[in-house]
């Protein structure tokens, strides 16, 4: 797939226009097992992506998404702001504009290394890398209707740290009443996948 100007700014536009909808919910989460302000931070993160989305789709897509990268460093904050961060600076070191479905793979595999080193974390800790190491999965399979696996496995793989015990981040002060709920950053990398996809599936 060729993401030229006009699918970048389609593509930062949607995904941050997905998250900015959902902020109240991604907070709720967050009050629940965590201190409230996830929606918030993404939120203004997004806020910012989504008022330079013309400017930042200017550059190829690598150089785009180390700006978005960067954006999402100096305004979301938290714990979420340097993971999400690391995770668009990741990917814009590895790809150009035409992505095929292994390229997109190789990826975000570099980029969720990256995300576990930075984070000092690791899947099942209840944490949003229970929903991008699925996403992985997806696309290192590949073959048709990849957009609608993938939002179907990022939306089961959100569902599945319901039952999940928090152990990294705020949730893990919790310990086991960390249990039952479903983890914030699991969700915001849920829109954040779905919102990629839809976009995928329109130009597929
Ligand atoms: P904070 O916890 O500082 O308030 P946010 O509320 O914005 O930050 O983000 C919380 C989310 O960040 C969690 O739901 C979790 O998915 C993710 N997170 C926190 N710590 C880590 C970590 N060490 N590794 C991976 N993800 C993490
Ligand atoms: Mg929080």
């Amino acid at each position: 797939m060729m993401i030229d100007r006009q699918v970048r700014k389609l593509l930062f536009e949607t995904v941050a226009q997905r998250v900015i909808a959902s902020a109240d919910e991604l907070s709720d989460l967050d009050r629940a097992i965590g201190d409230g302000d996830h929606g918030i931070n993404m939120r203004r993160g997004f806020e910012a992506v989504l008022a330079t989305a013309d400017e930042l789709s200017e550059k190829p897509l690598g150089e785009s998404l180390k700006g978005v990268g960067t954006t999402l460093v100096m305004k979301v904050g938290g714990a979420s702001g340097p993971l999400y961060g690391t995770l668009f600076m990741s990917l814009g070191k590895s790809l150009t504009d035409e992505v095929s479905c292994a390229q997109a793979a190789d990826a975000v595999a570099a980029a969720l290394e990256a995300v576990k080193a930075r984070g000092k974390s690791d899947v099942g800790q209840k944490t949003m890398l229970d929903v991008l190491f699925p996403v992985l999965g997806v696309l290192r399979e590949g073959g048709v209707d990849i957009a609608a696996r993938l939002k179907a496995a990022a939306r089961t793989a959100a569902e599945n740290t319901i039952p999940m015990r928090a152990i990294r981040g705020r949730a893990s002060f919790l310990g086991e009443r960390s249990i039952g709920h479903m983890d914030p950053g699991a969700r915001s990398s849920e829109l954040i996948v779905g919102a990629v996809a839809d976009v995928m599936e329109g130009f597929a």
